[in-house]
């Protein structure tokens, strides 16, 4: 159930309905917007009615259920938009971010020649996978520890954050002590285990879409990482599993959009694992950022011919430049709103 409070309504009488929240036994997450707060009353024991009741209650505007099952995660508890801070870059203001590396941290000239030339075309943020779910159990694995001590690298050279993913709850402690932002991969959306962990992280977390996941499950999965005690997320669609071969994935644009009216969350777009062709990206990322979503995630490496993951979707080091170029007009017309009509 949602509380609307008045506008106006003093601290004190939010005090009071979130410790009446309490008392009936569910969780009171409080969210003060623009105009005004909203307690939101998240569990399910059977004593709505002491909610409800709570319509009666000083400085309370409205007492309404929330539509959706996912809750914290909803705009109905959030209407503002999620700003996440990852080591200085904003990612939900209404600026693009431009997530960019390659699949995985290969070598030190590999990993350094992407950021500085990634750099210097405008990206934000560093990726580069140091733990790799492969389909295979015989293809690369990724370097571990090597990988993301030149990912600190990196980021020391260049300024940008790092991303990397995290699969097990074994490595969260160590990423974390490497990374700014840790990644939960499209197969382990639904691995609760690791969700119930990074909530208890302070590092924001990437949370991707998994390939067979709708777009509830993928919120629903978001949901644990807010309702554990992390609220700096941001969703990245990166493709669905559909009948269609020509395209590695399907890039769910639809979802990019339905997400931002159901959540206050930020999104991004991999068209890179989402269409699996290079040709596809450039095209992919100016229909994201005509959607309104918060940014994209490329695949980029200095040789795509020698990768040793993802090489046929990444894009070379003068394929990123020519990316960047073509999508300033497209970010400026955004940035005039032909999007928001
Ligand atoms: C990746 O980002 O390299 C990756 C493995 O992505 P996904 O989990 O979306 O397949
Ligand atoms: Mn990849």
């Amino acid at each position: 159930m949602i509380i609307n409070m008045r506008e106006g309504a003093s601290e004190q009488e939010i005090q009071h309905v979130v410790d009446r929240v309490k008392e009936a036994g569910y969780q009171a997450h409080v969210t003060r917007g623009t105009e005004r707060a909203i307690v939101a009353a998240v569990g399910s024991n059977g004593r709505r009615h002491e909610l409800q009741a709570l319509a009666a209650a000083p400085g309370v505007a409205a007492v309404v259920p929330i539509a959706q099952p996912f809750k914290l995660v909803s705009r109905q508890v959030k209407p503002d938009g999620t700003v996440v801070d990852v080591g200085g870059v904003r990612i939900g203001d209404g600026s693009f971010v431009i997530i960019a590396g390659p699949c995985s941290v290969e070598s030190r000239d590999q990993l350094f020649s992407t950021a500085s030339a990634i750099k210097a075309g405008g990206a934000h943020l560093l990726r580069g996978g140091a733990y790799k779910p492969r389909t295979s159990p015989y293809e690369f694995q990724g370097l571990g520890l090597e990988a993301l001590e030149l990912l600190s690298e990196a980021r020391r050279r260049t300024g940008l954050p790092v991303v990397t993913e995290v699969m097990s709850t074994e490595d969260v402690e160590l990423i974390s002590e490497h990374a700014d932002m840790l990644q939960v991969g499209a197969r382990n959306m639904q691995n609760f285990a690791l969700l119930r962990r990074l909530a208890k992280t302070n590092r924001p977390i990437l949370l991707k879409r998994g390939p067979s996941a709708s777009v509830r499950e993928w919120l629903l999965a978001a949901e644990y990482l807010l309702a554990g005690g992390n609220q700096d997320v941001v969703l990245c669609e990166r493709g669905i599993k559909t009948f269609e071969t020509e395209t590695r994935n399907t890039l769910d644009l639809a979802s990019l959009a339905l997400v931002r009216e159901l959540s206050h969350l930020p999104v991004l777009a991999d068209p890179s694992h989402g269409t699996g062709r290079p040709t596809l990206i450039a095209p992919m990322s100016r229909a994201a950022a005509a959607l309104g979503a918060d940014g994209i995630m490329v695949e980029v490496h200095p040789c795509p011919e020698r990768a040793l993951s993802d090489g046929p979707q990444s894009l070379d080091l003068d394929g990123f430049s020519r990316l960047m170029r073509s999508l300033a007009e497209p970010l400026r017309a955004v940035a005039r709103g032909w999007d928001r009509s």
